[in-house]
């Protein structure tokens, strides 16, 4: 390390360190931003995500709606400068549903969802002299409709997804909602923010010494030993560690992490087409069993749990390019609170569970039940507050700063959290919903108030 002092020093070179030094050195000119980390940037639950964004969030406010949005116009203002390099789409998130009460509900949150922002609603019942439903192009995400369509009509949804089965009764298409890639993204905004003189330092944040409660130096182990970096600002970004950062300068955060698995599988056969958007189970569920294995799972103390009903919101993704294989399926059924630790356990039947869970869904998929060739299953940590609101803004600690408990929306969140997190540093005015976001939030009768409406699983798939 060439630096012993720095205008700000970044702890993690996750997704949200990385937009933190993008937009401070690249879109502010901050000169000496350090960016620190021992891993490879990227590398932890940064790479892990399934790469999805929308501006689908539930209230009580409109507070999550319009800082998606804005995350959103500057990914796709990146997106435009940088010839589309992170391959960003507006496929949409598609939330199908076999439950008539299920359908009706859709209607009144999917309107309050369009009031707080998020575009306009169109529903369609399959009926003569109303606008048609349109479908998302694969690739691409100008010109395209913001809002969602309610599809109401089993016809209309059969006829766009034939393999989808047919006892889905709604659909719901948000729009303003896609994928990309978030390795690319990660590695344009490094690529910016070291163009324009961020420093990437290999190592770990081992002490912050402070004076007068002002951050002062910042030490860092490295393989050549301890470094020190005299610094006015000192950016915590270091993920599900968060509390154990923070931990160096005194402060407690109201922030926990859930281990969230993700299984890579392969559909050789073609199941399911190439260019579908995100789709979502959105009934809970049982796993799909042939009527022997059944006999057999009941026979099994150990095992009889596989027999009861899941929750909601098994879903998938394709992955890749278009003659590709791979889907990527997710099912939040088993998350508890836990201590992070740098290689996290997944359980070998994730997989087929949740494929067998897909089914319900996507019937032809059954082919691939006890046959799924060698899945991958990896995930990562969702670090989060109480009510799933990120922690951006100031600590107690002159000087210190935070950007993180993004827990599953910190790829498509970094750039508007990158961005209120310079405006925080460089003392610029802020963005009507950065109050919404600081630690010192929770000191606020009105929001504590307001957030006992809210879950740790608000807005979470
Ligand atoms: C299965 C799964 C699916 C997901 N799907 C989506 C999705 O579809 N869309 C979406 O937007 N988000 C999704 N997410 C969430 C998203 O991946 C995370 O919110 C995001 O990656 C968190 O970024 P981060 O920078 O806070 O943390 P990380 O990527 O974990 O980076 C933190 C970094 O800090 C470093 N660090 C820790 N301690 C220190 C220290 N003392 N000194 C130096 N460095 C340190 C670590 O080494 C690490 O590299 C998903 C997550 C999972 C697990």
């Amino acid at each position: 390390m060439n630096t012993n002092t720095a205008d700000v020093v970044i702890c993690g070179a996750g997704i949200c360190g990385i937009s933190a030094a993008y937009h401070l050195a690249a879109e502010r000119n901050v000169k000496r931003v350090v960016l620190v980390d021992p891993r490879e940037p990227m590398t932890f639950t940064s790479s892990k995500s399934t790469e999805c964004y929308r501006n689908w969030w539930p209230g009580p406010d409109d507070t999550m709606v319009r800082f998606m949005n804005r995350s959103i116009e500057l990914l796709e203002q990146l997106a435009r400068q940088s010839n589309n390099y992170f391959a960003l789409n507006r496929r949409g998130y598609v939330f199908l549903t076999a439950d008539h009460q299920r359908a009706a509900e859709y209607q009144t949150a999917a309107r309050r969802i369009c009031e707080r922002g998020a575009g306009s609603l169109r529903i369609h019942r399959g009926q003569e002299n109303e606008p048609p439903y349109t479908p998302s192009p694969p690739e691409g995400f100008e010109g395209l409709p913001d809002g969602a369509d309610l599809v109401l009509s089993p016809e209309i949804i059969r006829r766009t997804f034939p393999f989808v089965t047919g006892k889905a009764v709604a659909m719901l298409h948000v729009r303003r909602a896609g994928w990309l890639s978030a390795q690319q993204l990660g590695m344009y905004l490094l690529r910016q923010a070291t163009a324009h003189g961020t420093e990437l330092v290999q190592g770990t944040v081992v002490a912050v010494t402070t004076e007068k409660n002002r951050v002062r130096t910042v030490h860092i182990q490295t393989t050549q030993g301890l470094e020190a970096i005299q610094t006015e600002n000192f950016v915590i970004a270091s993920g599900p560690f968060l509390q154990q950062t923070a931990d160096l300068i005194g402060v407690k955060l109201p922030v926990f992490n859930e281990l969230h698995a993700k299984a890579v599988i392969k559909d050789p056969l073609g199941v399911i087409p190439r260019d579908v958007p995100l789709m979502i189970w959105d009934d809970p569920a049982h796993l799909f069993w042939e009527a022997h294995e059944r006999g057999e799972l009941e026979k099994d103390e150990e095992a009889r749990w596989l027999l009861e009903k899941f929750p909601a919101g098994v879903h998938f993704r394709p992955e890749g390019h278009a003659g590709s294989p791979f889907l990527l399926a997710l099912w939040t059924y088993d998350t508890h609170v836990q201590e992070p630790v740098a290689e996290p356990h997944f359980a070998p039947e994730y997989a087929e569970i949740v494929l067998r869970g897909l089914i319900n869904m996507v019937p032809g998929l059954a082919v691939y039940a006890g046959k799924l060739q060698r899945p991958i299953i990896d995930g990562g940590y969702y670090c989060k507050t109480r009510e799933n609101r990120p922690l951006i803004g100031p600590l107690p600690v002159e000087g210190a700063y935070i950007f993180g408990a993004v827990s599953g929306f910190g790829i498509m969140a970094a750039m508007s959290g990158g961005e209120l997190l310079a405006q925080h540093v460089c003392g610029e005015e802020l963005f009507d919903y950065a109050k919404a976001f600081t630690l010192s939030r929770y000191d606020d009768p009105q929001y504590a108030a307001l957030i006992l409406e809210m879950e740790a699983s608000s807005g979470q798939l």
